[in-house]
């Protein structure tokens, strides 16, 4: 909706341009380059900025004024990590969400047993992972991504609905194979950074700063500073004065 707006504002602008050239020779052409370059940077900052909702309605939190929050862990499953974070939640009665990349569920389907009977949700984070899944057509990012609903629902016997785009990158192909898998776009708007967190302080400082109702908390379950970082995390969220829901309750 929002690109389509940014696209009718282009067309307007240069069409608007061109009529003034047109009807006063001084209005140079030259002033439609402006016009191309600010919907290029809109269009670049569209695609990487997951929670503008510039190509399709991205789930990133949810407008509640309690104090509830929920955890989302990406690109797992994995062998050393997501069991302790399992154990943590557990151990916390805390439900969350696990993005996993199909492509790490073989050798892993033990993980994906006990997320199913643990009662977290698991959702589609795309079978490749591919670097370049961004470029792919819309058709082939689809496959992509019913591999992974084969591959889970042939484990747990659950359809996932959810889905989150690698790297949180959305352009109209990702809108448009969403669209035609019917899934659920989900993003965050409390990005945790902590593939890039030097250490648990920066990690926790970070999320605690960035706390509100309703917040979608991104995290990893493949890193290792996230999975020792964890129990703290869960206590100074709740120190905060937060409840951590599953996902689907942040939204009754
Ligand atoms: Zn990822």
């Amino acid at each position: 909706m929002k690109f389509k707006i940014a696209n009718i504002l282009l067309g307007l602008s240069v069409a608007g341009i061109y009529c003034l050239h047109r009807t006063f020779i001084s209005v140079s052409l030259l002033w439609m380059l402006p016009c191309f370059l600010l919907h290029g940077t809109v269009v670049i900052l569209g695609c990487i900025k997951i929670g503008w909702s510039f190509f399709l309605p991205v789930v990133c939190s949810s407008n509640t004024s309690s104090r509830v929050v929920a955890l989302t862990f990406d690109d797992g499953p994995n062998k050393d990590f997501t069991p302790f974070i399992i154990d943590t939640l557990s151990r916390n009665n805390i439900k969350a969400t696990f993005f996993c990349i199909g492509k790490n569920i073989p050798g892993n389907e033990d993980i994906l047993k006990r997320m199913e009977l643990e009662g977290h949700t698991v959702g589609n984070h795309s079978n490749s992972h591919h670097f370049w899944f961004d470029l792919f057509s819309a058709r082939k990012m689809l496959a992509d991504m019913q591999e992974v609903d084969k591959k889970v629902y042939a484990i747990t016997g659950r359809k996932l609905t959810m889905f989150r785009p690698p790297y949180g990158i959305t352009n109209p192909n990702v809108a448009k194979a969403i669209k035609m898998g019917n899934y659920t776009p989900v993003g965050w708007n409390i990005r945790s950074l902590d593939t890039v967190a030097k250490d648990k302080k920066q990690l926790l400082a970070r999320i605690e700063s960035r706390l509100k109702p309703g917040a979608i908390i991104l995290l990893h379950d493949s890193i290792k500073l996230t999975s020792e970082a964890l129990p703290e995390a869960i206590a100074m969220i709740r120190k905060n004065g937060y409840d951590i829901v599953p996902l689907s309750e942040l939204f009754d």
